[in-house]
Protein backbone atom coordinates (compact mmCIF):
# COMPACT_ATOMS: atom_id res chain seq x y z
CA UNK A 1 0.00 0.00 0.00
CA UNK A 2 1.87 3.80 -1.15
CA UNK A 3 1.24 6.27 1.34
CA UNK A 4 -1.22 8.00 -1.43
CA UNK A 5 -2.91 4.71 -0.95
CA UNK A 6 -3.16 4.53 2.48
CA UNK A 7 -4.38 8.39 2.67
CA UNK A 8 -7.40 7.60 -0.06
CA UNK A 9 -8.27 4.33 2.52
CA UNK A 10 -7.52 5.58 5.65
CA UNK A 11 -9.85 8.72 5.27
CA UNK A 12 -12.12 5.90 4.37
CA UNK A 13 -11.70 4.26 7.41
CA UNK A 14 -11.63 7.26 9.46
CA UNK A 15 -14.93 8.03 7.77
CA UNK A 16 -16.05 4.28 8.88
CA UNK A 17 -15.41 4.98 12.48
CA UNK A 18 -17.03 8.09 12.82
CA UNK A 19 -20.17 7.49 11.27
CA UNK A 20 -20.09 4.28 13.78
CA UNK A 21 -19.86 6.73 16.47
CA UNK A 22 -23.00 8.38 15.15
CA UNK A 23 -24.95 5.71 15.04
CA UNK A 24 -23.91 3.28 17.49
CA UNK A 25 -27.43 3.81 19.52
CA UNK A 26 -29.22 2.17 16.67
CA UNK A 27 -27.47 -1.57 17.06
CA UNK A 28 -28.91 -4.01 19.26
CA UNK A 29 -26.87 -3.91 22.07
CA UNK A 30 -25.66 -7.56 22.18
CA UNK A 31 -24.51 -9.20 19.07
CA UNK A 32 -27.40 -11.70 17.92
CA UNK A 33 -24.90 -13.31 16.44
CA UNK A 34 -25.22 -17.75 16.78
CA UNK A 35 -21.80 -19.54 17.46
CA UNK A 36 -20.44 -20.26 14.53
CA UNK A 37 -22.86 -17.31 12.36
CA UNK A 38 -19.43 -15.44 11.60
CA UNK A 39 -17.08 -18.38 10.61
CA UNK A 40 -19.59 -19.38 7.85
CA UNK A 41 -19.25 -16.27 6.33
CA UNK A 42 -15.50 -16.12 5.81
CA UNK A 43 -14.01 -18.03 3.26
CA UNK A 44 -11.92 -20.94 4.48
CA UNK A 45 -8.80 -20.30 2.87
CA UNK A 46 -6.76 -17.03 2.48
CA UNK A 47 -6.88 -15.06 -0.88
CA UNK A 48 -3.60 -16.23 -3.29
CA UNK A 49 -3.66 -12.62 -5.06
CA UNK A 50 -4.32 -9.25 -2.94
CA UNK A 51 -7.55 -7.61 -2.78
CA UNK A 52 -8.23 -4.06 -3.00
CA UNK A 53 -9.05 -2.71 1.08
CA UNK A 54 -12.58 -1.63 -0.24
CA UNK A 55 -13.00 -5.73 -0.23
CA UNK A 56 -12.29 -5.40 3.63
CA UNK A 57 -14.28 -2.40 4.37
CA UNK A 58 -17.53 -4.75 2.44
CA UNK A 59 -16.99 -7.36 4.71
CA UNK A 60 -16.40 -5.48 7.75
CA UNK A 61 -20.14 -4.47 7.18
CA UNK A 62 -21.29 -7.60 5.80
CA UNK A 63 -19.54 -9.97 8.30
CA UNK A 64 -17.70 -8.69 11.07
CA UNK A 65 -20.63 -5.93 12.28
CA UNK A 66 -23.39 -8.46 13.22
CA UNK A 67 -20.84 -10.33 15.34
CA UNK A 68 -20.10 -7.57 17.12
CA UNK A 69 -21.38 -6.73 20.92
CA UNK A 70 -21.33 -2.57 21.02
CA UNK A 71 -19.63 -1.56 23.93
CA UNK A 72 -19.51 1.83 23.06
CA UNK A 73 -23.65 2.12 23.03
CA UNK A 74 -25.09 4.00 25.83
CA UNK A 75 -27.33 1.17 26.72
CA UNK A 76 -24.53 -1.27 27.23
CA UNK A 77 -24.06 -1.52 31.01
CA UNK A 78 -22.74 -5.28 31.30
CA UNK A 79 -19.31 -5.74 33.37
CA UNK A 80 -17.50 -2.79 33.71
CA UNK A 81 -17.46 0.22 30.90
CA UNK A 82 -14.77 -0.16 28.34
CA UNK A 83 -14.27 3.61 27.07
CA UNK A 84 -12.59 4.46 24.17
CA UNK A 85 -12.72 7.94 22.68
CA UNK A 86 -11.98 10.10 19.54
CA UNK A 87 -8.15 11.45 21.33
CA UNK A 88 -7.66 7.89 22.18
CA UNK A 89 -8.22 6.10 18.84
CA UNK A 90 -5.98 8.70 17.10
CA UNK A 91 -3.17 8.39 19.78
CA UNK A 92 -3.01 4.31 19.07
CA UNK A 93 -3.40 4.68 15.06
CA UNK A 94 -0.42 7.60 15.28
CA UNK A 95 0.88 4.17 17.49
CA UNK A 96 0.47 1.97 15.00
CA UNK A 97 1.58 4.61 12.51
CA UNK A 98 4.88 4.33 13.78
CA UNK A 99 5.54 0.74 14.38
CA UNK A 100 7.26 1.42 17.66
CA UNK A 101 8.82 -1.84 19.00
CA UNK A 102 9.65 -0.26 22.99
CA UNK A 103 10.93 -3.15 24.30
CA UNK A 104 14.12 -1.02 25.53
CA UNK A 105 15.08 2.44 25.77
CA UNK A 106 17.92 3.17 23.08
CA UNK A 107 14.58 0.87 20.72
CA UNK A 108 12.91 4.27 20.72
CA UNK A 109 13.64 6.72 23.41
CA UNK A 110 10.47 8.69 22.89
CA UNK A 111 8.45 5.52 23.56
CA UNK A 112 9.65 5.25 26.86
CA UNK A 113 10.18 8.51 27.78
CA UNK A 114 6.49 9.70 27.36
CA UNK A 115 5.56 6.50 28.94
CA UNK A 116 7.82 7.93 32.11
CA UNK A 117 6.07 10.81 31.64
CA UNK A 118 2.17 9.67 31.03
CA UNK A 119 2.34 7.82 34.03
CA UNK A 120 4.23 10.46 36.19
CA UNK A 121 1.23 12.79 35.09
CA UNK A 122 -1.28 10.04 36.00
CA UNK A 123 0.42 9.27 39.35
CA UNK A 124 -0.52 13.36 39.95
CA UNK A 125 -4.02 13.50 38.38
CA UNK A 126 -5.27 11.12 40.60
CA UNK A 127 -3.26 11.95 43.70
CA UNK A 128 -1.01 8.77 44.04
CA UNK A 129 1.62 9.12 46.38
CA UNK A 130 4.80 10.33 45.70
CA UNK A 131 6.94 7.33 45.67
CA UNK A 132 5.37 6.25 43.02
CA UNK A 133 6.99 8.42 40.73
CA UNK A 134 9.52 7.93 38.56
CA UNK A 135 12.10 10.65 40.07
CA UNK A 136 12.25 8.33 43.20
CA UNK A 137 12.37 4.53 43.89
CA UNK A 138 9.38 3.67 42.46
CA UNK A 139 7.50 4.12 38.98
CA UNK A 140 4.52 3.60 36.69
CA UNK A 141 4.37 1.33 33.72
CA UNK A 142 1.61 0.79 31.23
CA UNK A 143 0.59 -3.23 31.08
CA UNK A 144 -2.03 -4.24 29.03
CA UNK A 145 -4.36 -5.82 31.73
CA UNK A 146 -4.63 -5.81 35.07
CA UNK A 147 -4.29 -9.85 34.89
CA UNK A 148 -0.77 -8.81 33.66
CA UNK A 149 0.44 -6.14 36.36
CA UNK A 150 -0.83 -8.77 39.48
CA UNK A 151 1.47 -11.49 37.70
CA UNK A 152 4.22 -9.03 37.65
CA UNK A 153 3.51 -7.65 41.26
CA UNK A 154 3.53 -11.29 42.47
CA UNK A 155 6.79 -12.16 40.65
CA UNK A 156 8.15 -8.90 42.31
CA UNK A 157 7.20 -9.99 45.91
CA UNK A 158 8.52 -13.54 45.42
CA UNK A 159 11.68 -11.77 44.55
CA UNK A 160 11.93 -10.15 47.74
CA UNK A 161 10.32 -12.50 49.54
CA UNK A 162 12.98 -15.04 48.89
CA UNK A 163 16.35 -12.99 47.42
CA UNK A 164 15.56 -13.90 44.20
CA UNK A 165 15.86 -17.68 44.76
CA UNK A 166 12.60 -19.10 43.27
CA UNK A 167 13.50 -16.73 40.02
CA UNK A 168 17.16 -18.75 40.00
CA UNK A 169 16.01 -22.76 41.55
CA UNK A 170 12.53 -22.46 40.86
CA UNK A 171 10.24 -23.13 43.96
CA UNK A 172 11.50 -25.21 46.44
CA UNK A 173 9.67 -23.97 49.33
CA UNK A 174 6.17 -23.70 49.98
CA UNK A 175 4.74 -19.83 48.90
CA UNK A 176 1.42 -18.42 50.14
CA UNK A 177 -0.76 -15.82 48.81
CA UNK A 178 -3.93 -14.16 50.38
CA UNK A 179 -7.04 -12.80 48.72
CA UNK A 180 -10.81 -13.13 49.08
CA UNK A 181 -13.91 -14.59 47.73
CA UNK A 182 -14.12 -11.15 45.88
CA UNK A 183 -10.95 -10.74 44.60
CA UNK A 184 -10.52 -11.11 40.95
CA UNK A 185 -10.12 -14.09 39.36
CA UNK A 186 -6.87 -12.82 37.82
CA UNK A 187 -4.72 -13.51 41.31
CA UNK A 188 -5.59 -17.05 40.96
CA UNK A 189 -4.81 -17.16 37.69
CA UNK A 190 -1.33 -15.50 38.44
CA UNK A 191 -0.55 -17.65 41.41
CA UNK A 192 -0.97 -20.79 39.32
CA UNK A 193 1.11 -19.22 36.66
CA UNK A 194 3.76 -18.48 38.87
CA UNK A 195 4.44 -21.44 40.44
CA UNK A 196 2.67 -20.76 43.86
CA UNK A 197 0.12 -23.18 43.04
CA UNK A 198 -3.71 -22.38 43.53
CA UNK A 199 -3.87 -24.29 46.35
CA UNK A 200 -1.28 -22.44 48.72
CA UNK A 201 -3.87 -19.36 47.78
CA UNK A 202 -5.25 -18.56 50.96
CA UNK A 203 -9.15 -17.07 50.77
CA UNK A 204 -9.38 -14.41 53.55
CA UNK A 205 -12.89 -14.24 54.90
CA UNK A 206 -14.92 -11.11 54.04
CA UNK A 207 -17.33 -8.81 56.37
CA UNK A 208 -20.85 -10.22 55.30
CA UNK A 209 -22.71 -6.72 54.80
CA UNK A 210 -19.74 -5.04 52.68
CA UNK A 211 -17.95 -7.94 51.52
CA UNK A 212 -14.77 -6.21 52.39
CA UNK A 213 -11.59 -8.00 53.63
CA UNK A 214 -11.47 -8.60 57.14
CA UNK A 215 -7.71 -7.80 58.63
CA UNK A 216 -8.21 -9.83 61.54
CA UNK A 217 -8.75 -13.15 59.36
CA UNK A 218 -5.67 -11.90 57.29
CA UNK A 219 -3.40 -11.65 59.97
CA UNK A 220 -4.37 -14.90 61.45
CA UNK A 221 -4.11 -16.72 58.82
CA UNK A 222 -0.79 -15.09 58.01
CA UNK A 223 0.65 -16.09 61.40
CA UNK A 224 -0.57 -19.87 61.18
CA UNK A 225 0.67 -20.17 57.83
CA UNK A 226 4.17 -18.59 58.85
CA UNK A 227 4.17 -20.75 61.69
CA UNK A 228 3.52 -23.98 59.92
CA UNK A 229 6.49 -23.35 57.73
CA UNK A 230 4.94 -21.22 54.18
CA UNK A 231 6.91 -17.96 53.34
CA UNK A 232 3.52 -15.95 52.83
CA UNK A 233 4.32 -13.80 49.66
CA UNK A 234 1.43 -11.38 48.61
CA UNK A 235 -1.45 -9.93 49.97
CA UNK A 236 -4.26 -8.47 47.37
CA UNK A 237 -6.40 -5.81 48.32
CA UNK A 238 -9.25 -4.49 46.24
CA UNK A 239 -10.59 -1.30 46.09
CA UNK A 240 -13.84 -1.65 44.03
CA UNK A 241 -14.56 -4.99 43.52
CA UNK A 242 -15.64 -6.67 40.06
CA UNK A 243 -19.05 -8.23 41.69
CA UNK A 244 -20.29 -5.26 43.73
CA UNK A 245 -17.85 -2.85 43.88
CA UNK A 246 -16.76 -3.65 47.35
CA UNK A 247 -13.79 -1.70 49.30
CA UNK A 248 -11.15 -3.69 51.06
CA UNK A 249 -9.60 -1.67 54.11
CA UNK A 250 -6.45 -1.20 52.32
CA UNK A 251 -5.14 0.71 55.63
CA UNK A 252 -5.77 -2.04 58.01
CA UNK A 253 -4.89 -4.95 55.96
CA UNK A 254 -1.71 -2.55 54.97
CA UNK A 255 -0.54 -2.84 58.71
CA UNK A 256 -1.05 -6.37 58.80
CA UNK A 257 0.75 -6.53 56.10
CA UNK A 258 3.78 -4.28 57.29
CA UNK A 259 4.22 -6.08 60.31
CA UNK A 260 4.47 -9.56 58.14
CA UNK A 261 6.90 -8.42 56.21
CA UNK A 262 4.55 -8.86 53.08
CA UNK A 263 3.99 -7.60 49.74
CA UNK A 264 1.03 -5.40 49.51
CA UNK A 265 -0.79 -5.35 45.98
CA UNK A 266 -3.83 -3.40 45.45
CA UNK A 267 -6.06 -4.07 42.43
CA UNK A 268 -8.07 -1.47 41.61
CA UNK A 269 -9.04 -1.51 38.09
CA UNK A 270 -12.17 -0.40 37.58
CA UNK A 271 -12.24 2.09 40.65
CA UNK A 272 -8.92 3.88 40.86
CA UNK A 273 -9.39 6.53 38.44
CA UNK A 274 -12.43 7.85 40.48
CA UNK A 275 -9.81 9.78 42.10
CA UNK A 276 -9.58 12.19 39.70
CA UNK A 277 -12.27 13.66 41.28
CA UNK A 278 -11.33 15.59 44.92
CA UNK A 279 -14.03 13.72 46.50
CA UNK A 280 -13.40 10.43 45.50
CA UNK A 281 -9.72 10.27 46.66
CA UNK A 282 -10.43 8.56 49.66
CA UNK A 283 -10.02 5.30 47.34
CA UNK A 284 -6.39 5.77 47.48
CA UNK A 285 -6.44 5.68 51.63
CA UNK A 286 -3.79 3.66 52.65
CA UNK A 287 -1.56 3.23 49.56
CA UNK A 288 1.07 6.04 50.35
CA UNK A 289 1.96 4.10 53.73
CA UNK A 290 1.19 0.69 52.37
CA UNK A 291 1.06 -0.50 48.79
CA UNK A 292 4.12 -1.86 47.33
CA UNK A 293 2.10 -2.02 43.85
CA UNK A 294 -1.08 -0.43 42.33
CA UNK A 295 -2.79 -0.59 39.73
CA UNK A 296 -5.85 0.75 38.23
CA UNK A 297 -7.09 0.55 34.49
CA UNK A 298 -7.46 3.80 32.25
CA UNK A 299 -9.09 1.05 29.67
CA UNK A 300 -12.26 0.51 31.52
CA UNK A 301 -13.69 4.05 32.63
CA UNK A 302 -10.71 6.49 31.42
CA UNK A 303 -11.91 7.05 28.10
CA UNK A 304 -8.26 5.29 26.84
CA UNK A 305 -9.01 2.06 24.77
CA UNK A 306 -7.96 -1.20 25.53
CA UNK A 307 -5.66 -2.04 26.57
CA UNK A 308 -3.65 0.49 29.00
CA UNK A 309 -2.88 -1.25 32.65
CA UNK A 310 -1.56 1.70 34.38
CA UNK A 311 0.50 0.06 37.20
CA UNK A 312 2.76 1.39 40.05
CA UNK A 313 5.62 0.38 42.41
CA UNK A 314 6.94 1.83 45.30
CA UNK A 315 10.42 0.29 45.05
CA UNK A 316 11.23 -0.72 41.71
CA UNK A 317 14.57 -2.67 42.33
CA UNK A 318 12.52 -6.14 42.86
CA UNK A 319 10.45 -5.56 39.86
CA UNK A 320 13.31 -5.22 37.17
CA UNK A 321 15.58 -7.82 39.89
CA UNK A 322 12.62 -10.43 39.13
CA UNK A 323 12.33 -9.65 35.40
CA UNK A 324 15.71 -8.32 33.97
CA UNK A 325 17.81 -10.35 31.73
CA UNK A 326 20.52 -8.97 29.11
CA UNK A 327 21.26 -11.51 26.41
CA UNK A 328 23.90 -10.44 24.79
CA UNK A 329 21.74 -9.41 21.46
CA UNK A 330 20.02 -6.74 23.75
CA UNK A 331 23.27 -5.58 25.13
CA UNK A 332 22.90 -1.57 24.34
CA UNK A 333 25.34 0.88 25.86
CA UNK A 334 22.30 3.01 27.21
CA UNK A 335 21.17 -0.39 28.98
CA UNK A 336 24.64 -0.76 30.76
CA UNK A 337 25.18 2.90 31.30
CA UNK A 338 22.02 2.74 33.90
CA UNK A 339 20.91 5.74 32.60
CA UNK A 340 17.69 4.51 31.19
CA UNK A 341 14.29 2.46 32.40
CA UNK A 342 14.15 -0.62 29.87
CA UNK A 343 10.38 -1.13 30.24
CA UNK A 344 11.12 -4.96 28.95
CA UNK A 345 12.53 -5.68 33.04
CA UNK A 346 8.71 -4.19 34.09
CA UNK A 347 6.37 -6.34 32.37
CA UNK A 348 6.61 -10.39 31.69
CA UNK A 349 6.95 -9.84 27.10
CA UNK A 350 9.76 -8.47 25.79
CA UNK A 351 8.27 -6.67 23.37
CA UNK A 352 5.82 -3.92 24.02
CA UNK A 353 3.36 -0.98 22.03
CA UNK A 354 4.23 2.33 22.25
CA UNK A 355 0.68 2.84 24.15
CA UNK A 356 1.72 5.86 26.14
CA UNK A 357 0.69 7.90 22.58
CA UNK A 358 -3.72 7.36 22.98
CA UNK A 359 -3.42 7.81 27.55
CA UNK A 360 -1.17 10.98 26.39
CA UNK A 361 -3.77 12.04 23.57
CA UNK A 362 -6.62 11.34 26.40
CA UNK A 363 -5.22 13.55 29.25
CA UNK A 364 -4.26 16.16 26.47
CA UNK A 365 -7.75 16.20 24.91
CA UNK A 366 -9.73 16.24 28.36
CA UNK A 367 -7.62 17.88 30.56
CA UNK A 368 -8.17 17.25 34.26
CA UNK A 369 -11.36 19.25 34.32
CA UNK A 370 -12.47 16.45 31.56
CA UNK A 371 -11.37 13.07 32.99
CA UNK A 372 -13.24 14.64 36.12
CA UNK A 373 -16.25 15.23 34.46
CA UNK A 374 -16.65 11.93 32.58
CA UNK A 375 -16.33 10.49 35.88
CA UNK A 376 -18.76 12.53 37.89
CA UNK A 377 -21.23 12.03 34.78
CA UNK A 378 -20.95 8.17 35.42
CA UNK A 379 -21.18 8.25 39.25
CA UNK A 380 -23.96 10.78 39.35
CA UNK A 381 -26.28 9.15 36.04
CA UNK A 382 -25.69 5.80 38.66
CA UNK A 383 -27.05 7.54 41.53
CA UNK A 384 -30.00 8.55 40.05
CA UNK A 385 -30.46 5.06 39.05
CA UNK A 386 -30.05 3.69 42.19
CA UNK A 387 -32.33 6.46 44.00
CA UNK A 388 -35.51 5.52 41.26
CA UNK A 389 -34.67 2.02 42.44
CA UNK A 390 -34.64 2.42 46.18
CA UNK A 391 -38.15 4.29 45.88
CA UNK A 392 -39.95 1.14 44.19
CA UNK A 393 -41.39 -1.11 46.62
CA UNK A 394 -40.51 -3.47 43.94
CA UNK A 395 -37.15 -3.36 43.89
CA UNK A 396 -34.20 -4.17 46.37
CA UNK A 397 -30.90 -2.35 46.40
CA UNK A 398 -27.79 -3.08 47.36
CA UNK A 399 -27.01 0.32 49.32
CA UNK A 400 -23.34 0.07 48.41
CA UNK A 401 -22.71 2.13 45.07
CA UNK A 402 -20.09 4.94 45.32
CA UNK A 403 -18.93 4.55 41.80
CA UNK A 404 -20.82 3.92 38.83
CA UNK A 405 -22.00 0.52 39.47
CA UNK A 406 -25.16 -0.39 40.87
CA UNK A 407 -26.98 -4.01 41.64
CA UNK A 408 -30.47 -4.83 42.48
CA UNK A 409 -32.66 -7.34 41.71
CA UNK A 410 -37.10 -7.17 41.73
CA UNK A 411 -38.07 -8.49 45.41
CA UNK A 412 -40.14 -11.65 43.95
CA UNK A 413 -42.06 -11.76 46.66
CA UNK A 414 -43.36 -14.93 47.64
CA UNK A 415 -40.47 -16.60 46.02
CA UNK A 416 -38.51 -19.20 47.49
CA UNK A 417 -34.65 -18.32 46.98
CA UNK A 418 -33.65 -20.37 44.24
CA UNK A 419 -36.99 -19.08 41.63
CA UNK A 420 -36.27 -16.05 42.90
CA UNK A 421 -32.72 -16.33 41.55
CA UNK A 422 -34.07 -18.64 38.44
CA UNK A 423 -36.32 -15.73 37.75
CA UNK A 424 -33.80 -12.86 37.73
CA UNK A 425 -31.59 -14.89 35.52
CA UNK A 426 -34.56 -14.94 33.09
CA UNK A 427 -35.23 -11.20 33.15
CA UNK A 428 -31.71 -10.77 32.63
CA UNK A 429 -31.87 -12.98 29.53
CA UNK A 430 -35.06 -11.40 28.38
CA UNK A 431 -33.80 -7.70 28.36
CA UNK A 432 -30.54 -8.62 26.76
CA UNK A 433 -31.81 -10.29 24.21
CA UNK A 434 -34.31 -7.22 23.70
CA UNK A 435 -31.48 -5.45 22.06
CA UNK A 436 -32.19 -2.33 23.72
CA UNK A 437 -29.45 -2.79 26.53
CA UNK A 438 -27.42 -4.86 28.19
CA UNK A 439 -26.38 -6.17 31.93
CA UNK A 440 -24.72 -9.07 33.81
CA UNK A 441 -25.36 -10.71 37.01
CA UNK A 442 -23.58 -11.25 40.02
CA UNK A 443 -23.75 -13.48 43.24
CA UNK A 444 -24.11 -11.24 46.50
CA UNK A 445 -25.27 -12.03 50.14
CA UNK A 446 -26.54 -15.56 48.75
CA UNK A 447 -28.82 -14.26 45.91
CA UNK A 448 -28.27 -13.29 42.43
CA UNK A 449 -28.16 -9.69 41.73
CA UNK A 450 -28.21 -7.63 38.15
CA UNK A 451 -25.20 -5.27 37.76
CA UNK A 452 -25.44 -2.07 35.84
CA UNK A 453 -22.29 -0.56 35.45
CA UNK A 454 -23.11 3.09 34.22
CA UNK A 455 -20.11 4.83 32.93
CA UNK A 456 -19.85 4.77 28.71
CA UNK A 457 -18.94 8.06 27.30
CA UNK A 458 -22.39 8.22 25.05
CA UNK A 459 -24.51 7.09 28.22
CA UNK A 460 -27.05 10.25 29.30
CA UNK A 461 -29.94 10.41 31.46
CA UNK A 462 -32.43 9.74 28.94
CA UNK A 463 -30.70 6.47 28.50
CA UNK A 464 -30.42 5.62 32.18
CA UNK A 465 -34.73 6.26 32.19
CA UNK A 466 -35.20 4.15 29.33
CA UNK A 467 -33.23 1.32 30.74
CA UNK A 468 -34.60 1.83 33.78
CA UNK A 469 -38.42 1.62 32.29
CA UNK A 470 -37.78 -1.33 30.58
CA UNK A 471 -36.04 -3.22 33.22
CA UNK A 472 -39.37 -2.32 35.36
CA UNK A 473 -41.67 -3.56 32.32
CA UNK A 474 -40.02 -6.64 31.65
CA UNK A 475 -39.52 -7.54 35.44
CA UNK A 476 -43.52 -6.73 35.57
CA UNK A 477 -44.43 -9.19 32.65
CA UNK A 478 -42.17 -11.54 34.13
C1 LIG B 1 -11.63 -5.86 35.44
C2 LIG B 1 -10.87 -6.22 36.63
C3 LIG B 1 -9.66 -6.91 36.53
C4 LIG B 1 -9.16 -7.46 35.24
O1 LIG B 1 -8.80 -6.45 34.38
P1 LIG B 1 -8.07 -6.78 33.00
O2 LIG B 1 -7.38 -5.52 32.71
O3 LIG B 1 -9.17 -7.11 32.06
O4 LIG B 1 -7.16 -7.92 33.22
C5 LIG B 1 -8.93 -7.12 37.69
N1 LIG B 1 -9.38 -6.70 38.88
C6 LIG B 1 -10.54 -6.05 39.03
C7 LIG B 1 -10.97 -5.59 40.38
C8 LIG B 1 -11.33 -5.80 37.91
O5 LIG B 1 -12.51 -5.19 38.05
Amino acid sequence: MTPEEFRRYGRQVVDWIADYQEKVESYPVLSRAEPGDVLADLPAHPPERGEGFEAVLADLDRVVMPGITHWQHPAFFAYFPSNTSGPAILGDLLSAGLGVQGMLWATSPACTELETRVLDWLAELLGLPAGFRSEGTGGGVIQDSASSAALVAILAALHRADGGTSGRDGITRRHTLYISSQTHSSLEKAARIAGIGAANVRVVDVDPATLAMDPAHLDALLTEDAAAGALPVLVCATVGTTSTTAVDPVPAIGAVCRRHGVWLHVDAAYAGVAAVCPELRWVNDGLAEYADSYSTNPHKWLLTNFDCTAMWVADRAPLTGALSILPEYLRNQATTSGEVIDYRDWQIPLGRRFRALKLWSVIRWYGAEGLREHVRTGVRLAADLAARIGADPGFELLEHHPFGLVCFRPRWDGLPADEADAATMRLMERLNASGDLYLTHTRAGGRVLLRMAVGAPATGPEHIEAAWRRVREEALAG
